[in-house]
């Protein structure tokens, strides 16, 4: 540590609440010595009202970056310079680089997900998606997908204070992708479920249902849904196999956790700050 932290070194980090179990310091810190770059990375718990401080601070420190995680990052997206198209679209930050006191806003978590597919072999442009969920997560991912090529997403949704946010980000979409097909459905209608998922090349669940209290359960109730060659990718990766991947496995649908988006969204922020390849395949052997 005396060695790799100088006068000069330069500093990054995560901001939210909770950050304490994050592996994203291991993983950068890890990344920043492999390639010989003076940086250091750590974590500092910030609640929403902190945030605007927090970003004021990174000025003032020159900071090169921050990323930022639930449940600040709509709010850091009202206190950066510029916004990359994907994050204006969803009104969230990821990741923010310092350009010379500039602050730009990125989001990477959708760059995360089609990476993580693109890992597995699977590319989205000209597929249809169903996706459960409205919120920072879903919204990057439907995002994304669209800007990828995505031919038709159906979005599902408990009728909460996400639902009208999922149908802003279907406008949103259709504005800025003139020939995707979006659709909203309230997710209590499991016939119209099945028959969407029957319909699509992938599934996504992109809600906290599978996780932590709710690891019990699946947003797919029912399992004629699934079929053999489906592609069922979950965002969750606490529990690293929810309930939902356990019985698409089952049904002989092909599965992709949560644990890959995370190491995605990371390389993609990596590339923001340095502009450099994370070393991926070390980084997921030795963390993933
Ligand atoms: P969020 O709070 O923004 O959104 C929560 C979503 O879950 C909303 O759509 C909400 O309507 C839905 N929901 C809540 N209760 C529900 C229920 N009982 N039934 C059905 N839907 C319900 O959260 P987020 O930031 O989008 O995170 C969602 C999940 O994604 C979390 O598990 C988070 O850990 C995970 N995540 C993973 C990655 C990754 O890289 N793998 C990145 C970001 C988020």
């Amino acid at each position: 540590m005396e060695q790799r932290i100088s006068g000069h070194t330069g500093l990054l980090a995560l901001i939210g609440s909770p950050v304490g179990h994050s592996g994203s310091p291991a993983m950068y810190n890890y990344s920043f010595e492999r390639l010989g770059l003076d940086y250091a990375y750590v974590a500092f718990d910030i609640q929403v009202e902190e945030v605007k401080a927090a970003l004021d601070a990174m000025k003032l420190f020159r900071m090169r970056g921050m990323n930022v995680t639930m449940p600040c990052k709509m709010e850091a997206a009202k206190h950066v310079d510029e916004l990359s198209p994907a994050a204006r679209i969803i009104g969230a930050v990821n990741t923010i680089v310092n350009d010379d006191g500039r602050l730009i806003g990125h989001i990477t978590d959708g760059e995360g997900f089609v990476n993580n597919l693109r890992d597995h072999g699977i590319e989205v442009k000209g597929k249809k998606l169903t996706v459960a969920g409205g919120g920072g997560a879903a919204t990057a991912i439907q995002v994304q997908c669209a800007l990828d090529g995505a031919r038709e997403i159906s979005i599902f949704n408990i009728k909460d204070d996400f639902f009208p946010r999922t149908l802003e980000t279907a406008e949103k979409i259709r504005a800025e992708v003139p020939d995707i097909t979006v659709n909203v459905y309230d997710i209590a209608d499991t016939d119209k479920m099945t028959e969407e998922i029957q319909s699509s090349d992938i599934f996504v669940n992109a809600t906290i249902v599978g996780m932590k209290p709710m690891d019990g359960e699946s947003v797919v109730k029912d399992l004629s849904a699934f079929r053999p060659g489906l592609v069922v990718a979950d965002v969750v990766y606490n529990p690293e196999e929810t309930r939902l991947l356990r019985e698409a496995k089952e049904a002989g649908c092909i599965c992709i956790g949560g644990k890959g988006m995370l190491l995605w969204q990371g390389v993609a922020a990596f590339r923001l700050y340095t502009g450099q390849d994370m070393p991926v395949e070390e980084v997921k052997e030795r963390y993933f």
